[in-house]
């Protein structure tokens, strides 16, 4: 898929596009008048060679902090990864102001509103796709993509033009795609799958480390 030239990189803050995560992000407002309650917005560097693409905010993570993975359980593994690297310098505090600087990274999700009990519907995760395309597009640098979890996996292969078949999820695999960047997939950093020693620290920069072969 390509990005839709009409298609603003990030959601509009009341973006109409899936019904049933706007009315819950209405209640939202109305219950939690001080979080975010909004699409989240990709953060990071836009001129970055990396992009990370996750599920969908955690209702009190990005929901709440307006930073992708910030404030949540998969957050904290996720940034103490890319601090070893130093895909982001400054301290991590679970705050969207912490004052966390991104290089050469970039991070977004497939969807970019909280879903009911972390599920996005698949008709939500179409509806964000253009929004992931149009990121992908915009970031003129980029080599390769870190997919985490299958959802992301998906929504990456289709929006880069890749055809699922072709392109199965694995941990670990490294998918090169007929242009655009490498995509590497990784189990996600849940609460979930980091419990159950799914996925690990020493894992997850495994990945990374893979990834950063491609660094500029
Ligand atoms: N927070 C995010 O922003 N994305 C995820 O996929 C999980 C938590």
């Amino acid at each position: 898929m390509n990005a839709n030239p009409a298609t603003t990189i990030d959601p509009p803050r009341d973006c109409p596009s899936c019904p049933r995560l706007a009315v819950a992000r209405e209640k939202l407002r109305i219950d939690q008048p001080g979080w975010w309650n909004a699409p989240v917005p990709g953060w990071g560097d836009p001129q970055g060679w990396l992009l990370i693409v996750g599920l969908a905010p955690g209702l009190q993570g990005g929901n709440r902090t307006g930073r992708p993975f910030t404030g949540d359980f998969a957050g904290n593994l996720l940034f103490e990864t890319l601090g070893k690297s130093g895909l982001v310098t400054g301290t991590y505090t679970g705050k969207a102001d912490d004052g966390l600087a991104a290089n050469g990274v970039f991070i977004t999700n497939a969807v970019a509103c909280v879903p009911p009990e972390n599920k996005p519907l698949p008709t939500e995760i179409a509806a964000c796709r253009p929004f992931l395309a149009a990121r992908i597009a915009a970031m003129p640098n980029l080599r390769a993509v870190v997919a985490l979890g299958i959802t992301a996996h998906q929504s990456a292969v289709k929006a880069l033009g890749g055809k699922l078949p072709k392109h199965p999820f694995a941990h670990g695999a490294r998918h090169a795609m007929r242009s655009g960047p490498v995509i590497f997939d990784s189990y996600h950093c849940s609460r979930y799958n980091v419990n159950t020693g799914r996925v690990t620290g020493i894992a997850l920069e495994q990945i990374f480390s893979a990834a950063l072969d491609l660094r500029p």
